[in-house]
């Protein structure tokens, strides 16, 4: 028998509490009972994305709230901005060129972070651009960007910021209102704690201008459905009931906890997973480092085999590189329902399996580097 421990960056593991709700009988939708629970979901997503606007919940991957957002804010033949630094920025440019909308890149190589002021020339360049599109944890590299310093550029114009943080909500300091954004697409399998299948979205009333002469085709993800269910706690389709009741507790937890505090305990986790990787001598991957993933290099003779020995010796499931990254970093998440024993636990298989691999290791080094982070922390 194998015991496992999910240490990737999505999905990530979901707490006992959570996953009983996610066992109970099915509630019917368009009832009072599942009403009370949507409005009391809707009002912690508030808390979570820190925005006075409406949080919409649809039912799919993040991926599909990004896709809502492309087509809810533009016109085909419409120019955006996109801000990229690694795969999901990517994604940001796939999705709107795919729907004839023509992006503008001020996008840097994977591993570095988005440059503000590159983004500034851009606007100004292009002073007709609808938007701009980046992300706010890059997951495939783990670096985070500067959103703040973003939204104080786009809010200056006409253009609206939409901003990925799937992988960043809940686990670093985030604030939708406070930074300007207008647009923020997350999803329930990291920070949220929660199985995957849900997405969310919010928008400002400047964005809602942009959704008011969008013409791209869309139905499912036509944002005005939402927001008229949102006023009698509905969603416009049938929910996942499950992953809603579920994602009540998960919100409850948050709460108790409190979102400051949860940065915190991610933050040190954070620092712990890098003195980790260093005591190992593997260099840190990524130009600004985020708190909910971290990333070091790996040999690539042997990127791949860690990542697949962990797993199958151990159980322990970390992430590899994605794209051109594949096979030459790894990645440890420390995000959502992951604590510190969880990563002490990585770090000792993760020795054993570059043991076994033929890589120079002492023995329980990483473990102490990042015990002597967590006991002063
Ligand atoms: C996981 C992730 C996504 C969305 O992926 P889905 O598989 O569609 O849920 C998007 N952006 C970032 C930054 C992510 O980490």
């Amino acid at each position: 028998m194998k015991k496992y421990y999910l240490l990737t960056p999505g999905p990530t593991p979901i707490p006992p509490q959570v996953a009983l709700k996610e066992a109970l009988p099915i509630l019917h939708h368009r009832t009072n009972e599942f009403a009370e629970i949507y409005k009391d979901v809707a009002e912690g997503l508030r808390y979570v994305f820190d925005t006075k606007n409406e949080v919409y919940t649809i039912a799919s991957s993040g991926s599909g709230a990004m896709e809502a957002a492309v087509v809810n804010l533009l016109s085909a033949g419409d120019g955006i901005i996109v801000a990229s630094c690694g795969n999901f920025g990517d994604r940001w440019e796939k999705i709107a060129k795919s729907y004839g909308v023509k992006v503008i890149s001020a996008s840097v190589e994977w591993g570095k972070v988005v440059v503000p002021s590159e983004i500034e020339k851009a606007l100004k360049a292009n002073p007709n651009v609808k938007a701009v599109f980046t992300t706010f944890t890059e997951t495939s590299t783990g670096v985070v960007n500067d959103i703040k310093e973003i939204g104080k550029i786009v809010d200056k114009t006409n253009a609206v910021l939409v901003v990925d943080t799937v992988s960043g909500l809940g686990g670093q300091e985030f604030r939708t209102d406070d930074w300007k954004v207008d647009v923020v697409v997350s999803g329930s399998q990291k920070g949220l704690m929660l199985a995957p299948g849900l997405s969310f979205i919010t928008l400002s009333q400047k964005a809602w201008k942009l959704v008011e002469k969008s013409q791209l085709p869309k139905f499912y993800f036509d944002l005005n459905k939402y927001k008229k269910s949102f006023l009698t706690n509905e969603t416009p389709f049938t929910p996942p009931v499950t992953l809603i009741v579920a994602l009540q507790e998960s919100i409850k937890m948050i709460r108790q906890k409190g979102l400051e505090n949860l940065w915190n305990e991610y933050k040190l986790l954070a620092k712990a997973a890098r003195a980790g990787m260093e005591a190992l001598g593997l260099e840190l991957f990524g130009e600004v480092p985020c708190e909910v993933v971290t990333s070091a290099k790996v040999p690539e003779a042997i990127g791949g085999k860690i990542v697949k020995n962990l797993r199958e010796k151990y159980g322990v499931s970390i992430a590899g590189g994605q794209g051109d990254l594949k096979g030459k970093i790894i990645r440890f998440a420390h995000m959502g329902y992951i604590g510190k024993a969880d990563l002490l636990v990585g770090f000792s298989c993760l020795e054993m399996v570059l043991v076994e691999l033929g890589v120079k290791v002492e023995l329980g080094k990483s473990v102490a580097a990042a015990q002597n982070v967590l006991l002063k922390g």
